[in-house]
């Protein structure tokens, strides 16, 4: 692993994955929050505002930075797949998605109901259960479409993480601090940003 200084606001990546550098075909959005920051904002609120107005907005922008990350295919798949929970986060995600498409069905079958659409009527006692199960099948689809993301087989050496390939160590307002997995392309990302620097992460 490596860590990348980059000075200034904008990062410059290479077009390249960052987890097993093949040809990045999409991107991944990482962002941090500043804890520091956002600690001292709380305890001094009303600084912060009084700062952040003279700053014209700035100073509370600060205390959060995303980065747009490059990865393949396949990685951005393994990524969000991790990212998820994996198998858990599946089973995490659909009963709470079914019940939603639950408390959906329930407001469009009575909807329908009060329409009088297909000669159906508003009947609390008996509830349109093919609307109603429409919806809960639709949230369990939805729930279930995580799995698309699970990795089809064991990852190969090339991979240099099985999650994230490349997060915010740290920013400040001048220089943003990146750690990356493969060290290959931490290489070609500090090329990519002249002025830039490289240290060996622990
Ligand atoms: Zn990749
Ligand atoms: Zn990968």
């Amino acid at each position: 692993m490596k860590i990348v200084r980059v000075l200034g606001q904008d990062v410059k990546y290479p077009d390249v994955c960052a987890c097993c550098l093949a040809k990045s075909t999409t991107t991944l959005e990482v962002r941090k929050e500043d804890l520091a920051a956002l600690a001292l904002a709380l305890s001094s609120a009303a600084a912060r505002v009084a700062a952040a107005r003279s700053a014209g907005g700035a100073g509370l922008l600060r205390d959060s930075r995303a980065v747009k990350v490059p990865y393949c295919e396949v990685c951005s798949g393994h990524v969000r797949w991790k990212r998820s929970g994996g198998w858990l986060g599946v089973a995490l995600h659909v009963p709470v998605d079914a019940f939603f498409g639950l408390l959906l069905g329930l407001v469009v079958a009575a909807v329908v109901g009060a329409a009088g659409i297909g000669g159906a009527e508003l009947d609390f006692d008996h509830p349109n259960w093919f609307v109603i199960g429409f919806f809960v099948a639709g949230g369990i689809v939805l729930g279930l479409m995580t799995m698309r993301w699970r990795p089809r087989g064991p990852l190969g050496r090339q991979h240099a993480s099985n999650g994230d390939a490349l997060q915010i160590a740290r920013f400040t307002g001048s220089e943003i601090v990146l750690r990356c997995h493969n060290n290959q392309f931490a290489d070609k990302l500090r090329e990519a940003n002249p002025g830039s620097a490289l240290s060996t992460g622990a």
